[in-house]
């Protein structure tokens, strides 16, 4: 209630105005309430020349909305999230957050580094998920925002610390988001280390194209330039090997609709239970290229991905079970999904998957792309 009031009556602040172009993209910023250990959190808002509006929050680097236009020019929000920080700190399921020091699992939170284990955060069942207990979901970032020729950037600055939920070396990340004038969330990772560790970043966005209009993702269209997946036990960790997706639900190299074959009989559906799994994309680890196409068919909405990674977590949502979400919209099983892009679960523990080893000296980079529009 406090934090609801507080930014109400903020005024909104312009702090970057580039006055060299004709449509001068301003970042503003107003309070959006407190932590409990009394640090402020801050809402930031992005928007370009095409109308286009994103906040973002110092508090996990979370984009809590993104404004797009559909096919008839109407604006709406296309991402989950809370009105309040309280909601986000009490039970967000990483609603648009930054993931890390590693997205995704670690198979029992534990790995081996150069003839050392190290022990993790567990907390997911046996094993370690999204960065562990305190993720970087769960931390103020420094933010500000950067000059830009093309719409209005942002910069997030964070420092994980020697130890921090069980990993090694100091790790500096420095991450950019734009929202530029071609209607794409861009966003570039880069990190180094002091000492020989694990980076594996992510951006945590659940989308609904429909922005309100459905009240489920089953009927987007999803197509993801994928040959192979990685098939997962019945505690999401992969098996180790990439397994074709012909002839399987898992095939989405054609578009079809999320729900097509989501109650297909599969073991790697577990009854039912959706789509929670790593996608291996074709294409160089390494390499920008297209990942995945999202299509709305109700607002006509459209999403491109395009990723460095070597891989994408597609999630259907499933655990989604009535959170109340921004202005009392209730967020259903499968109201959202996400798209995250990032190296292979499990990959400490797996040689023939992509490393997601950071050594000193190296730079951690990657660079992921969601480009809108509408037809
Ligand atoms: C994971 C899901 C998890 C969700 C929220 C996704 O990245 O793959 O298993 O439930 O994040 O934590």
């Amino acid at each position: 209630m406090l934090q609801k009031s507080f930014a109400a009556l903020a005024v909104v602040t312009p702090i970057f105005c580039s006055a060299a172009f004709a449509e001068p993209a301003a970042v503003t910023q107003k309070p959006f309430g407190t932590l409990k250990n009394g640090q402020n959190v801050t809402l930031y808002t992005l928007t370009n020349s095409r109308g286009a509006r994103m906040e973002v929050l110092n508090y996990g680097g979370i984009v809590r909305s993104l404004r797009v236009r559909d096919s008839r020019g109407r604006f709406d929000d296309v991402v989950l999230g809370f009105d309040t920080v309280g909601e986000y700190v009490k039970s967000s399921p990483y609603f648009g957050c930054i993931t890390g020091r590693y997205a995704n699992r670690i198979a029992k939170g534990r790995f081996s580094l150069d003839g050392k284990t190290y022990k993790l955060a567990t907390n997911n069942g046996p094993n370690h998920l999204h960065g562990g207990v305190e993720g970087f979901d769960k931390r103020i970032w420094s933010v500000r925002p950067l000059a830009t020729n093309n719409g209005s950037a942002l910069e997030l600055r964070l420092t994980s610390p020697d130890g921090d939920q069980g990993f090694p070396g100091n790790l500096a990340m420095r991450v950019v988001y734009t929202l530029n004038n071609q209607n794409q969330f861009r966003v570039d990772y880069s990190a180094t280390t002091d000492k020989p560790t694990l980076c594996n970043l992510t951006q945590h966005s659940y989308f609904n194209l429909a922005g309100g209009r459905a009240k489920s993702i089953l009927e987007h269209r999803i197509q993801i330039n994928a040959n192979r997946y990685t098939p997962i036990d019945a505690t999401s960790i992969p098996f180790g090997n990439l397994a074709p997706v012909a002839g399987t639900p898992f095939d989405f190299r054609r578009a079809r609709t999320v729900g097509a074959r989501i109650g297909a009989n599969n073991l790697q559906l577990k009854n039912g239970a959706g789509y929670d799994h790593n996608f291996v994309l074709n294409g160089l680890n390494g390499v920008l290229k297209r990942a995945a196409r999202l299509e709305d068919p109700i607002s006509g909405r459209v999403m491109t991905v395009f990723t460095t990674e070597p891989g994408l977590q597609f999630y259907s949502g499933n655990f989604l079970d009535g959170f109340k979400g921004k202005g009392g919209r209730v967020y259903a099983r499968r109201s959202g999904l996400a798209l995250e892009a990032q190296k292979f679960p499990d990959s400490p523990n797996r040689p023939n998957f992509p490393s997601s080893v950071l050594r000193p000296g190296q730079s951690y980079r990657q660079t992921t792309i969601y480009a809108f529009s509408a037809r």
